[in-house]
């Protein structure tokens, strides 16, 4: 693949993935600065004037890459040239100064081919807000201290704000303003769709789930749990073996036998109504009945025998009369689908994680199975009861998003 391909497939992911976000501006206020903190940021703003009205003064020669290294620009004044110097200018900030006269010929252009009459840019006398393209290249922020860096200045400035931008929010690019209150700088972030929703509506409830193995849900939760035979019933199950059949004393261990598996039988039952009862709060759910059947039989035997997962779906069964409930059929290939793009591959089963080839998703394997089973279910809902599959669809963050599974221990054991 070659250098520009690349360059053409990560905007592509990008693209993809804004999709599934929503930008945000915070604004942060740069505080307690010292007369010399605002005579650097001043000089700043002037030097990006300087290099703005440098460019725009011959466009067709001085819009290109080589001006980003420009050190020093020579300016109009009322009677002659005057060389200015760059100090502070870092080269992603002329970039992105550059970048900025782009786009806004690019506007024009349009304006011109829609029948506008149009003039040309117009040198600034005044420049306010400086584009900072890069998280991390052209600005920095350190959220422990509150502090932020901007590329071509030493000084860390201490900010007022950062609580505001959510922890697993994407960084983009950041703005800085200069107004008559101060400066400040405006970070644009993207947020998941998904947290967008949780943050208007305050709740999850209205995000419909589907279930994978050991339960995993849509919104990146997971339930594993476990409740082994007790070793007390193994030493019963023994002692028994040795008893006569029949006899008082196989009576009297028999009993103990059954009092024990009740005892398991009380814990698993008391996880499931832990379960159901989460579950409860979604609107819908939909789950792979292929799942549940599958795991007594083959691959994992014992072990998910014991996690009373059989109890569950006839309680979904129950729960189906107060919500909507679809079951998925096994033979739907939810393991091997890719959830985005729909693309299927092979997966082996100890592959944790599914990276799809075609277009580079790369999701928890249970996550992955999950959504594919919501999608499944809703469209089986869908056929019963359009309007309803058609309300919870508007409430799923578009597709599917690449969020991080959480193990939620359920009384493990
Ligand atoms: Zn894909």
């Amino acid at each position: 693949m070659t250098k520009a391909d690349k360059i053409k497939q990560s905007i592509k992911l990008t693209k993809e993935k804004r999709k599934l976000q929503t930008p945000k501006v915070f604004q942060l206020k740069l505080q307690t600065l010292s007369k010399s903190d605002i005579k650097t940021l001043e000089r700043l703003f002037l030097e990006a004037k300087w290099f703005y009205n440098y460019l725009i003064a011959d466009i067709d020669s001085r819009l290109n890459k080589k001006s980003e290294k420009l050190k020093v620009v020579e300016i109009k004044t009322p009677n002659s040239f005057e060389k200015r110097e760059l100090n502070l200018l870092g080269s992603q900030v002329k970039q992105g100064i550059i970048e900025r006269i782009k786009t806004s010929l690019k506007a024009l252009k349009k304006l011109k081919e829609q029948g506008y009459k149009v003039g040309k840019l117009q040198f600034k006398s005044d420049f306010k807000s400086i584009p900072l393209k890069q998280f991390r290249i052209t600005y920095k922020i350190d959220f422990k201290r509150n502090r932020i860096k901007v590329q071509g200045i030493r000084k860390w400035f201490r900010v007022l704000g950062l609580h505001q931008i959510p922890k697993n929010s994407e960084i983009a690019n950041a703005f800085l303003v200069k107004k008559p209150s101060g400066f400040y700088l405006y970070v644009v972030c993207y947020l998941w769709r998904e947290e967008v929703l949780r943050e208007i509506k305050q709740k999850q409830t209205s995000i419909p789930v589907g279930i994978k193995y050991q339960l995993t849900l849509t919104t990146g939760e997971s339930f594993k749990w476990y409740i082994p035979e007790t070793k007390r019933l193994k030493r019963l199950q023994k002692i028994l073996a040795r008893k006569r059949k029949g006899s008082k004393n196989y009576q009297k261990i028999k009993r103990l036998i059954q009092k024990e598996w009740e005892y398991i039988k009380n814990k698993r039952k008391d996880i499931q109504n832990k379960v159901i009862s989460y579950l409860k709060k979604f609107p819908f759910i939909a789950v792979q009945r292929d799942d549940i059947k599958g795991w007594h039989e083959g691959l994992f035997g014992k072990e998910v025998q014991n996690t009373g997962i059989g109890g569950i779906t006839a309680r979904l069964k129950y729960l189906a009369t107060f919500i909507p409930v679809e079951f998925v059929p096994k033979y739907e290939a939810t393991t091997q689908t890719c959830c985005r793009c729909g693309f299927k591959q092979k997966v082996e089963l100890n592959e944790r994680t599914y990276k799809c080839q075609k277009c580079g998703l790369e999701i928890d394997r249970d996550l992955n199975g999950a959504w594919n089973i919501l999608k499944i279910g809703l469209k089986q809902l869908a056929k019963k009861n359009k309007v309803l599959a058609d309300r919870l669809k508007s409430a799923l963050p578009v597709d599917c998003g690449e969020v991080t599974p959480v193990e939620w221990g359920l009384s493990p054991r």
